[in-house]
């Protein structure tokens, strides 16, 4: 599906990019979490993850282990986090897969604040429940 990460992909609208291939680019993200927020995106207009073939999924990785790594250096060596926003009560916006690289400073807020703990037997049945979705 066309967003505005295709009008991007096309050259039709600016950018601050990091660095583009044939399948992939890197750009600034326009409203960052931190100085560096840098997101990574395949050309191809898919939305979800699992809608990634499989090799362009692994080509994506290699593509981000090469951006983040650049980022952590750009910024002294800092920590970051590589984030997937997948679908819209994920909180993605961009219907567009697009992954967040996210510079962290020391103190700065930690995702993961909440939690569901299972109850008693809960974690088996989960365990089991998304085992008999595997392809
Ligand atoms: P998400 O909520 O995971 O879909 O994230 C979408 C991200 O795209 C947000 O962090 C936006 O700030 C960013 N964004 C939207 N439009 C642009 C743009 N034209 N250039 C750079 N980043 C953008």
């Amino acid at each position: 599906m066309a967003s505005i990460f295709t009008k991007i992909i096309q050259g039709k609208i600016p950018c601050e990019s990091i660095v583009e291939t044939d399948s992939e680019i890197a750009f600034l993200d326009i409203n960052p979490c931190s100085h560096g927020h840098t997101l990574c995106i395949p050309k191809r207009e898919v939305a979800r993850l699992e809608d990634l073939p499989p090799e362009d999924a692994a080509a994506l990785m290699g593509f981000m282990q090469r951006v983040a790594a650049a980022v952590s250096r750009a910024f002294d060596g800092t920590d970051y986090n590589l984030m997937l926003n997948n679908g819209v009560n994920a909180g993605q916006e961009v219907p567009h897969i697009h992954f967040h690289v996210i510079p962290r400073k020391p103190g700065s807020s930690r995702p993961f604040k909440s939690r569901e703990p299972y109850g008693e037997g809960e974690m088996a049945a989960v365990g089991e429940r998304i085992r008999a979705c595997l392809d």
